[in-house]
């Protein structure tokens, strides 16, 4: 994207007016998870890092393998999410054990990177899940910058970029099918269904052998709440998941930006301006930056 100082001074203008004729702001309210909110439920006791998720995701979603030569021979085993991983296995250590860890979106019940995405690109859809719609976006990658848990990915080498993330396989609910990493799995180390029924699950396996569990579960309230869960026989920090307190960021973020911008209105208007220059820099052909 090509942004030319005319430009930006004319979308500054644009931003200004608009803080004039904004009005007092509310209070934000913060989103909380619905009962039938799809998500899944990962058990890192029960996970041997077989990886058929991280393949039954590929294929599910049409992506393309992620090779890496290792030992003169290929191999699909990226090591984190990127702009074609929509789900990956990455292994802990906490110095006295080790094991795995399953990492894609968290659908959280209150998402960063929609808050951040004033052309609403990133939204909360049916049952909760964050969808990405394509021809909103105009490859801020604020989404990128926002999440606590490092999930959007940029496109980098696609001639037409998107932002990649987990939508929970919505595209497949038409035909009766659910998360297709939940399917294959071996071990029912990963499972999908409403968050209270992995949730009242995740609570069962706990109560059943408290020995084998650290940390509760985490996403109950971690950030206000995730539709995707975790059980750990190590506590969350060797798994990489962030200390997050109970109250989602967009609400701390919001309420400081509201209290800047008196309404929201200049921010909005802001980005917009920016996204009328960015969608008219596309059409002729000036392309995305590298
Ligand atoms: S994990 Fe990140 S990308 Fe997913 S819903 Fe939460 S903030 Fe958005
Ligand atoms: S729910 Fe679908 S898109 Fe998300 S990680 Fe599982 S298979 Fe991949
Ligand atoms: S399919 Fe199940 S056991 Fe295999 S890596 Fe994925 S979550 Fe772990």
């Amino acid at each position: 994207m090509t942004l030319t100082r005319r430009g930006a001074l004319q979308a500054l203008g644009a931003a200004a007016a608009g803080a004039a004729l904004a009005t007092p702001a509310e209070a934000r309210t913060p989103h909380r998870s619905a009962p039938d909110d799809l998500g899944l439920l990962y058990d890192a006791t029960r996970c041997i890092g077989c990886r058929a998720c991280v393949t039954s995701c590929r294929e599910a979603n049409g992506e393309p393998r992620d090779v890496t030569m290792m030992a003169g021979a290929p191999y699909d085993a990226p090591v984190d999410l990127n702009g074609h991983t929509l789900t990956v296995i990455k292994q802990w250590s906490d110095g006295t054990r080790d094991g795995f860890v399953k990492a894609q979106c968290m659908h959280c019940a209150d998402p960063a990177c929609a808050s951040v995405c004033m052309m609403g690109a990133l939204h909360k859809g049916p049952r909760g899940v964050v969808e990405y719609s394509v021809d909103r976006c105009v490859g801020c990658r604020n989404c990128q910058i926002a999440c606590p848990f490092n999930v959007p990915k940029f496109q980098w080498t696609s001639a037409a970029p998107q932002i990649a993330k987990c939508e929970l396989c919505r595209h497949r609910w038409a035909a009766g099918k659910g998360p297709a990493c939940a399917e294959v799995c071996p071990r029912q180390a990963v499972i999908a269904g409403p968050r209270s029924e992995l949730l009242a699950e995740a609570h069962r396996r706990l109560a059943a052998t408290p020995q084998a569990y650290q940390g509760g579960v985490y996403g109950e309230t971690e950030g206000g709440g995730t539709a995707c869960l975790y059980l750990s026989p190590a506590g969350f920090g060797p798994l990489g998941l962030p200390p997050l307190g109970r109250e989602p960021a967009p609400a701390l973020v919001e309420s400081v930006q509201h209290g800047i911008y008196q309404g929201f209105v200049a921010p909005v208007v802001l980005f917009g301006a920016f996204a009328v220059m960015a969608w008219k820099n596309r059409a002729a052909g000036q392309g995305e930056e590298p």
